[in-house]
């Protein structure tokens, strides 16, 4: 099972509930190795197996020679959460194009540079498999200072829709999980108040996300392709009463 972004926040809250339910874990990261080590070690501890697995989903080449080392050595990856992301808000008008152009190479095209090079080893596995990529509320219904964001997440949707009428005869399940908001590094960003936006009035934890993500790992959650799935305390429904 391969997470990107397991060193923090959601990505981490994942590969522990994942390590926890028995899974074998790729630990992916770009920067932050303390952390990443240190959650390997937390995994190791409580009898689970995990690996790390650095590199930058923005970059197509790194990790193609990873990932390709990585299945040659370990197999193939029954699942995968693609998880990592990153932000740079600004109102379009001055939103630098360096912005849009990172936030659209590493949450959307980390998706082709990802998954292309996975995709055929977990085929050939023939046992069926598991994709879970991590949307936003934002990807759904737009967010004021967020065009390259929310592009980005709108991208993931389609190509995970895509990717999941793709790969459905394989008895591989592709969904899209769209969070609102949820206490990690990356809502930090956005500043105090944002919880009385929410119509559950509070903010989201990663662990309910995690919780999530695990569930679709489940042989339950086998009949769940090509979904959008949002948890965000309601902010999806519209006003908040
Ligand atoms: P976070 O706390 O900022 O953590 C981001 C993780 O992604 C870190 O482990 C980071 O690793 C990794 N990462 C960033 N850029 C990378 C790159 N180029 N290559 C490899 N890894 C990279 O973020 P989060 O809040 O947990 O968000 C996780 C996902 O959920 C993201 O896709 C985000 O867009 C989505 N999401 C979050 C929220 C929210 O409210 N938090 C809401 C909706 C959607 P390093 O530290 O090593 O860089």
């Amino acid at each position: 099972m391969l997470v990107t972004g397991a060193s923090r926040g959601i990505g981490r809250a994942v590969a522990l509930e994942l390590g926890r339910r028995g899974f074998s874990l790729a630990l992916n990261f770009r920067a932050s190795a303390d952390a990443a080590e240190a959650l390997r070690a937390e995994i190791l501890d409580g009898g689970g197996e995990a690996f790390l697995l650095p590199f930058d989903v923005s970059d197509r080449g790194a990790c193609r020679a990873a990932l390709e080392a990585f299945v040659s050595e370990h197999g193939a990856f029954w699942g995968v959460v693609l998880n990592a992301g990153i932000t740079a808000d600004a109102p379009l008008a001055t939103l630098p194009g360096e912005d849009w152009d990172r936030v659209l190479r590493t949450n959307l095209d980390g998706f082709h540079h990802v998954l292309a090079p996975l995709v055929m080893p977990m085929v050939r596995l023939r046992s069926g498999g598991r994709i879970v990529t991590l949307s936003s509320y934002s990807g759904l219904h737009g967010n004021r200072g967020q065009t390259n964001y929310a592009a980005s997440k709108a991208g993931l949707v389609g190509a995970s829709k895509s990717l999941a009428k793709e790969l459905a005869k394989r008895a591989i399940t592709v969904n899209a999980v769209a969070p609102g908001f949820i206490e990690t590094d990356m809502l930090a960003e956005l500043g105090e108040g944002v919880a009385g936006q929410v119509p559950l009035r509070r903010i989201g934890t990663a662990q309910e996300v995690a919780a999530l993500v695990a569930f679709l790992f489940t042989d339950e959650a086998g009949y769940i392709t090509g979904q959008a799935i949002e948890i965000d305390g309601g902010l999806g429904i519209g006003s908040s009463g």
